[in-house]
């Protein structure tokens, strides 16, 4: 069974390159019938935050990437991690390093003067006959891992094809720290035996630590799972998206009206490809994603391109089911929607692409508080020589007893005929009173799905 993870650290507010580290694992999980682990990697204390771990769970919610397990937390794991240890230190897989910071950067600068890469050089490593500086009084030492010093690290990347790192070139990590505390790359490897994961989908800023945590792998006697490196996601700028640099938290995209759906159809896309196809149903995802298709160089975010594709999205939804999503955004803004708002969204989805867009123009019909025209959009429709007109098409509104799309076609037809005006010379004026803008679908269908009771009153109001 194939087992697959998210495993985030809570240090920021997930963006979408993230949470495009998320859809893989999980997509993977779903079209292969496997388990999707969610793990959050909070052993950074200083830098992790409830709030982000939120951001983590309500977003992944949002776009209904399901997991099967978890959350686990790695701070919970703590007593397992030192189990660990203390099993690696008796059998000699790590060993005790008393080398000082002070000493340790002495030996950079060395490294670097004579030109050559800064990396840990052994002089705690205990080997047959060598003789170890005597251990410094007061000093708590740090456990590194003995590190193969020959032969090569080698894994078929499902991105990255072949890769391959010699062992000469991977210094004795430290996992754990003076007080104990087991460090990053070796908590990964511990969860990732525990949780029986067998591929690893992940962004390519890990790739360097792969070979030393499939050392570990194997130094525990497991083999290492697959793994998949992402390339990584660019922002519109062209440089790593980050959360330092201004990436939007994923659910601010839910705040801006966008659709679930839509989401991962177009993070689907962004490192990843089935043809040409553009536009696809989570369904067809599920069926269609595989690891082989995924893109080997970096992807660029593109918000027009995101606003296309919820566009699509959004017209292809039924408007009963537009109208619920409206009908709970119209509830935050203290309003409420009726019968007919199934089918102003139907009537506005087309020139809409968020809900918010939509939201906003459902609220026009619900809201006493009509968001003015502009001075310009007034001053050019409101002129004193169709003011008339208004005032006849209010009196011959007010006066239908059934208030539908053909009465009042019909009665604008009347009020145009009485006063020798062409359609757009009222319609323009009537739209700007009634919706606040000139741009709106067919007048007729507009009112129609208004209640008479507003659109008198703001006819009246001009
Ligand atoms: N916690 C790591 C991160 O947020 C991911 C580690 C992993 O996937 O192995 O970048």
């Amino acid at each position: 069974k194939t087992r697959t993870r998210f495993a985030p650290s809570p240090t920021g507010f997930i963006h979408l390159g993230n949470i495009r580290s998320a859809l893989y694992p999980w997509a993977f999980a779903r079209s292969t019938g496997g388990d999707f682990i969610l793990r959050i990697e909070d052993t950074d204390v200083e830098r992790s935050t409830q709030a982000a771990v939120d951001v983590i769970l309500e977003g992944m919610a949002w776009l209904g990437l399901d997991h099967d397990e978890g959350p686990y937390y790695q701070m919970q794991r703590m007593p397992r991690y030192k189990e660990v240890l203390a099993q690696m230190q008796a059998e000699g897989l790590v060993y005790p390093c008393y080398m000082s910071v002070e000493e340790l950067d002495a030996l950079r600068e060395r490294q670097m003067a004579a030109k050559q890469k800064p990396r840990y050089d052994g002089t705690w490593r205990p080997e047959p006959g060598k003789q170890l500086p005597p251990v410094p009084v007061g000093v708590q030492p740090v456990l590194r891992f003995r590190n193969p010093q020959t032969g090569t690290v080698v894994w078929d990347d499902k991105v990255k094809g072949r890769v391959e790192v010699a062992n000469e070139e991977l210094d004795d990590l430290v996992i754990a720290r003076p007080d104990g505390t087991p460090t990053y790359n070796f908590c990964v490897v511990v969860d990732d035996i525990d949780m029986n994961i067998t591929h690893v989908i992940r962004g390519d800023d890990h790739v360097n630590n792969t070979p030393r945590q499939i050392n570990i792998f194997r130094a525990l006697g497991k083999e290492p799972p697959v793994y998949a490196h992402l390339p990584t996601v660019l922002n519109e700028q062209g440089e790593k998206m980050s959360k330092r640099n201004g990436a939007k938290p994923v659910t601010q995209f839910r705040d801006e009206g966008f659709l679930p759906d839509a989401m991962v159809n177009y993070l689907a896309r962004l490192g990843w490809s089935h043809g040409d196809d553009e536009l696809f149903s989570r369904a067809q995802f599920l069926e269609w994603f595989d690891l082989d298709h995924l893109g080997r160089s970096a992807a660029q975010f593109d918000e027009t391109k995101l606003r296309w594709v919820n566009a699509q999205h959004l017209k292809a939804m039924s408007d009963d089911a537009l109208a619920v999503l409206v009908a709970e955004q119209l509830a935050k803004r203290a309003l409420s929607g009726d019968e007919h708002l199934p089918a102003i969204c139907g009537l506005f989805k087309d020139r809409c692409d968020t809900t918010v867009a939509l939201t906003d123009w459902s609220s026009r019909f619900y809201s006493d508080e009509l968001v003015q025209a502009s001075a310009e959009d007034r001053a050019q429709h409101l002129t004193a020589a169709v003011k008339p007109a208004i005032t006849l098409l209010a009196q011959k509104l007010e006066q239908l007893s059934t208030w539908d799309k053909a009465s009042i076609a019909a009665t604008i037809k009347e009020v145009l005929a009485a006063q020798s005006l062409k359609m757009p010379q009222l319609a323009m004026p009537v739209r700007v009173l009634v919706m606040g803008t000139p741009q709106t679908p067919s007048l007729d269908a507009v009112l129609a799905l208004a209640s008479k009771q507003k659109i008198l009153q703001r006819l009246k109001s001009v």
